[in-house]
């Protein structure tokens, strides 16, 4: 703690980790000879610039920005761009080190690390979004490359900004080099259901996680919170799985439709026209919108938390709890507080935490990297079959590891102990660096 003062996310982050792989460790003492733990918890390398850009009124802006490089010991390092007010140091550590973790548990060679900026898109045009982007990549090209460092989108960074990114990048260093960047448009380098993956994943892996009670997404009625790229695709997975979602949010409010999201409309509200989820009640004669509430006050029976972190309290998931949820699955980064977390283990129902459930984003990212560095592209289809076998097979990491450490059915523990198992064997092997 006191030698990373303020950093309360990060704290947050190691602690759940810590917390959980005792076990682990009383198995593998030589885990602790080696000092993994406090080299873990310590970034590889952490870099921190200015950001300067003009708006279309040539008022001049100073951003900051952050590309924490946490990990390599599996691969190069891999983890999304976060644009967003909120964003410090705090925020970009807690996010590349559970990067680590979940990255390790999809199996893929990619190490962790995570970047972005306090810069606020909401607002901006298109071309300040580019001049932004343009001026943070005139730094950060130098530490980033398809075998160093290989940044994607997260919360304000879709394919749009990575487009930008990219066109710098590529302008800057002379290289079309498709690997450096994931998320890219399916014109340059893009794979096919990236955009879909990590909502996609989140749904295939609460469904296998109800398919191991003998149950289904069928008929269920689901919540999600959330509006943007993990949301949408979480949405339209769940009811391509027989689940109906009935209300999703934005950080003004929420929306309720009980006839379920229309998921077209909400692509072109928010996809397409870059408007608030307001818009959709405007639209749906049915549809309902409510301001400043949380919408997990909306009774469901799977709830996918899919916007930011610690948005499920303690008194959030006792209130889903009572009202009768059997399943959370985590698509955003740390949406449940431990509290929140204790609530849905104490209850018994199935909660999949983000490491495992919302791993198909970077995992599709993997197979990106793959095709860029063969020059393939693969198919919707198969490319979607890929990503399912993943989130099945992270199921079956995480139960099988809860199960042999004696907590069945404890995804939070399986997931923490099989990914650290997994670092911290490959850190042994690489020597003390
Ligand atoms: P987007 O920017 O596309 O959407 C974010 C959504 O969350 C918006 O609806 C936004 O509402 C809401 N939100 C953001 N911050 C807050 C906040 N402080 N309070 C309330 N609501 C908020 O981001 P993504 O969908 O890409 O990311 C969502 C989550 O999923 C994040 O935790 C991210 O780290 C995680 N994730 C994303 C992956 C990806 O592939 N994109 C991969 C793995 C995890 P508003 O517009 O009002 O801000």
């Amino acid at each position: 703690l006191s030698r990373n003062p303020g950093e309360v996310e990060f704290h947050q982050a190691v602690r759940e980790v810590l917390e959980s792989i005792g076990p682990a460790l009383g198995k593998h003492p030589e885990y602790a000879d080696a000092r993994i733990i406090s080299r873990l918890c310590e970034p590889e390398r952490q870099i921190i610039f200015r950001v300067p850009w003009e708006d279309d009124a040539g008022g001049i802006h100073i951003n900051r920005g952050f590309r924490v490089e946490f990990n390599s010991a599996l691969g190069p390092f891999k983890g999304g761009l976060r644009f967003h007010p909120s964003v410090y140091l705090g925020t970009i550590k807690f996010l590349g080190f559970e990067q680590v973790f979940k990255n390790a548990l999809t199996g893929l060679p990619i190490g962790g690390g995570k970047g972005g900026s306090d810069f606020d898109p909401k607002g901006r045009s298109d071309r300040e979004i580019m001049r932004f982007c343009q001026s943070l990549m005139t730094e950060l090209y130098r530490h980033i490359g398809e075998y160093t460092d290989v940044p994607a989108g997260d919360i304000g960074v879709g394919g749009r900004e990575i487009g930008y990114l990219f066109g710098q990048y590529k302008r800057i260093t002379n290289r079309y080099e498709s690997g450096v960047l994931t998320g890219k448009g399916l014109l340059y380098g893009g794979a096919k259901v990236r955009t879909e993956a990590t909502g996609y994943g989140s749904a295939f892996f609460v469904n296998e996680m109800l398919a191991a009670r003998g149950e289904s997404f069928e008929g269920r009625t689901v919540v999600v919170s959330g509006s943007g790229n993990v949301a949408i695709y979480a949405i339209e997975k769940v009811h391509q799985l027989g689940g109906k979602v009935v209300a999703c949010s934005d950080s003004s409010g929420y929306i309720y439709d009980e006839k379920g999201i229309d998921v077209e409309l909400l692509k072109e509200i928010k996809e397409v026209r870059r408007e608030r989820i307001e818009a959709y009640a405007e639209r749906v004669a049915h549809a309902s919108y409510v301001p400043d509430r949380l919408v997990w006050e909306v009774p469901c029976e799977v709830a996918m938390p899919c916007a930011t972190q610690n948005e499920i309290t303690g008194k959030e998931a006792l209130a889903l709890v009572r009202n009768g949820c059997i399943a959370v699955g985590e698509g955003a980064n740390m949406p449940c507080t431990p509290e929140g977390v204790q609530a849905f283990l104490d209850a018994g129902i199935a909660f999949g935490p983000g490491k495992a459930a919302n791993a198909g984003g970077v995992a599709t990212s993997a197979l990106e990297m793959q095709q860029n560095a063969s020059r393939d592209s693969w198919s919707f289809e198969y490319s979607e079959q890929r990503l399912e076998q993943i989130m099945k097979d992270i199921h079956a990491r995480c139960s099988e590891t809860a199960e042999e450490y004696g907590m069945p059915g404890n995804y939070v523990a399986g997931s923490n102990i099989s990914a650290y198992t997994r670092v911290a064997e490959a850190m042994l092997s690489l020597g003390l660096i």
